[in-house]
């Protein structure tokens, strides 16, 4: 067996993957990334489907967080800021979501002026004097000021998006610790071409800065002697190689790294802890294709009073390269009645399909569905529904969990999964020194 030296070893090419490889890189270490798939960045890539490009999970993304990001690292970065960005849908109305006051603006119109000043003063305490416990949900939380079905409606559109979960699961402590992380990140939109562009501008940085990443390259066994971990093997088209490195740092999710290096090994607390937080968070996608525009928007519209569709994108509106010349692509994002399984599949769909019938004039004459699916299990919204934050330290001394699995409080989807590697990378830097 073949065997190699490298100062980090990440199992995993997904965005929090590369963004602690281009971190490491930058200060120095000698690092090598493992992705088992033909491609790279996990669920930030573009796919090919019948001439469109499709995303693997990310499609929404800011020019403050990614773009942020990407400056750090030296690598480029596009991004195309629809005008304006958010519509929403409320009463069967599209309203334009102003840049400033947003949340006042949609409650304002979703309720009575004096409704609206109540539930508006008690968000304004929750952000500015102290968040509300993590032992109530949001629905909670908030029927306490209004029970008014637009403004729950409102409130379950801001919900699934940060945090992928209904009212009535998401603690409201953490959707408050959301809204502050979020409200100074600007600037939100498409990237031309797919945000896989974004994952293959982060690789070019790693290996620019001397970093290895190897595709169709599946790490079979974390290893380690005496609680400190030692490298990982790797399975490749040329055999197995024992790498051998300081610390390794897994993107392939809490329950994936338990695997690797095998359950006996890990401390009983720390499994039990897992099984009692890791749930990962569903989402049903639809791609629809179609010969003319389905909403005349660039941006976002969301739908507060649906049965399940929360979210339309008409992706082409803005980035008309992603389908093929005279069709048009839309992704429109369904949640499920409730995050934990058991699901009724079919029944969610029906749902999902009333709502995209009712809300998108056009749908059955000009559009065919391209994939519709639900995403879950392996490769799930979250990997964590957040509020149920798990550490990213193992007990194996230098084995670290990156990515959603593992995000810091107040932090969801693509971001969370860079944070978490922003704050490995630091422990590492800390605690290894490179070379
Ligand atoms: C449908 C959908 C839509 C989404 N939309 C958005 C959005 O618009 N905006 C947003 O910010 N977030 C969005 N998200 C969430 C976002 O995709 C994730 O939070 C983020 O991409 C997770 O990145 P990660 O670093 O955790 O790694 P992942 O993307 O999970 O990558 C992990 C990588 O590890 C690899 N791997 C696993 N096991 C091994 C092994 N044994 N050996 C080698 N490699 C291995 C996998 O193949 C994978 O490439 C969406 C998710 C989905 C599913």
């Amino acid at each position: 067996m073949k065997t190699k030296k490298y100062d980090v070893a990440i199992i995993g090419s997904g965005l929090g993957g590369l963004a602690a490889a281009g971190y490491l890189g930058k200060a120095g270490y000698q690092v090598l990334v493992v992705e088992r798939l033909p491609f790279l960045g996990g669920r930030c890539a573009n796919t090919h489907y019948q001439g469109f490009t499709l995303p693997s999970g990310v499609v929404w993304v800011s020019d403050g967080f990614h773009g942020q990001l990407c400056r750090d690292l030296g690598a480029s970065f596009e991004i195309r800021v629809p005008k304006p960005e958010y519509f929403y849908r409320i009463r069967g109305k599209d309203y334009e979501m102003p840049a400033k006051g947003g949340l006042r603006a949609m409650i304002t119109l979703a309720a009575e002026e004096a409704e609206a000043a109540k539930a508006m003063s008690a968000v304004k305490r929750g952000m500015s004097w102290q968040e509300p416990p993590m032992s109530i949900s949001v629905k909670d939380w908030l029927q306490q000021y209004s029970t008014n079905p637009s403004v729950l409606g409102v409130f379950e559109v801001l919900s699934t998006l940060s945090s992928g979960l209904r009212t009535f699961e998401l603690p409201a402590g953490e959707f408050f610790r959301y809204l502050m992380a979020m409200s100074a990140v600007k600037n939100y939109g498409f990237v031309p071409g797919g945000c896989g562009n974004i994952t293959e501008a982060l690789s070019k940085v790693v290996k620019d800065k001397g970093g290895e990443i190897w595709l169709r390259a599946r790490a079979r066994r974390i290893t380690q002697k005496n609680g400190t971990v030692t490298g990982v093997l790797v399975d490749t088209a040329d055999g197995q190689v024992e790498v051998q490195a300081k610390a390794v740092l897994s993107n392939a999710g809490p329950q994936a790294t338990v695997e690797l290096v095998g359950q006996e090994n890990m401390e009983k607390g720390y499994l039990g802890e897992l099984e009692q937080k890791l749930k990962p968070s569903p989402q049903i996608i639809f791609y629809i294709a179609s010969d003319r525009p389905l909403l005349e928007c660039q941006g976002m519209t969301f739908l507060t009073q649906s049965r399940r569709i929360l979210f339309m994108a008409p992706l082409t509106n803005l980035c008309p390269e992603l389908a093929p010349r005279g069709q048009h692509l839309m992704e429109a994002a369904a949640y499920l009645g409730n995050s934990a399984p058991p699901f009724d599949l079919r029944q969610e769909m029906e749902l999902a399909l009333a709502d995209l019938r009712e809300n998108l004039p056009g749908f059955e004459k000009h559009s065919r569905i391209l994939l519709a699916g639900c995403y879950y299990g392996g490769w799930p919204v979250m990997r964590c529904w957040p509020g149920n934050n798990l550490p990213q330290k193992t007990p194996i001394e230098n084995l670290y969990n990156i990515g959603d699995g593992t995000p810091p409080p107040g932090w969801w989807g693509s971001p969370s999964a860079v944070q978490s590697a922003r704050i490995v990378v630091e422990d590492v830097k800390r605690r290894i020194q490179p070379g």
